[in-house]
């Protein structure tokens, strides 16, 4: 199948079973935002709004990331937000590397369907999977890396945010890094 459009993306992955959290998923939730975006986020996996609604980051951590992007003067439709992994893992629990592997090739390719020129990660999995590296984001963020081109830079995820509030104002540096970098376009 084509891949190199989100719509023939969106029809491959319509109905997969490639792991087993298909059985215990409502919705598959794909991405939303700009087809075209310069900037695209990528979290770690649906929780239970996202999994009611298809649509990632509608819950808690979902409100408070739409806030951070509003305070670097961003709109959720500025940019496009997706996952690692596209079906909610029962109870919230951590994506197993299998999972992550068989989501990949939906990343990869929504990834080069939309051709950002940045990109944010936001948390452990979603860096360590496109980076390949093992170290955590307290290591990882704050600087930018080369992703296939693409500038990327890791972060907090918004639900650490949450759990932490001391943690906000790394995040916030490292928001500032990204305005920075999007103003220089
Ligand atoms: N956390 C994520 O990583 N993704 C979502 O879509 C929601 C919460
Ligand atoms: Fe398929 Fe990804 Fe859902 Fe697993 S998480 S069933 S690989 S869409």
């Amino acid at each position: 199948m084509e891949k190199d459009s989100l719509d023939q993306i969106r029809k491959w992955i319509s109905g997969c079973k490639r792991c087993k959290l298909h059985s215990t998923r409502r919705n598959i939730v794909f991405g939303v935002g700009d087809e075209k975006a310069r900037l695209m986020l990528i979290g770690e996996a649906p929780g239970y709004e996202e999994d009611r609604k298809g649509e990632p980051f509608v819950g808690k951590a979902g409100q408070l990331l739409t806030r951070m992007l509003e305070a670097i003067n961003l709109s959720r439709k500025d940019v496009y937000i997706t996952n690692v992994v596209k079906c909610r893992p029962p109870q919230n629990r951590n994506p197993t590397l299998q999972e992550i592997s068989a989501c990949n090739p939906y990343l990869i390719n929504q990834i080069k369907a939309i051709k950002p020129r940045l990109i944010l990660t936001l948390g452990n999995f979603a860096t360590q999977t496109l980076l390949g590296k093992k170290e955590g984001i307290t290591r990882l963020r704050g600087r930018f890396y080369n992703y296939q081109g693409i500038k990327l830079l890791p972060t907090f995820h918004p639900s650490a945010l949450l759990r932490n509030p001391s943690l906000k104002r790394y995040a916030w540096e490292d928001l500032k890094l990204m305005r920075g970098e999007l103003n220089s376009y």
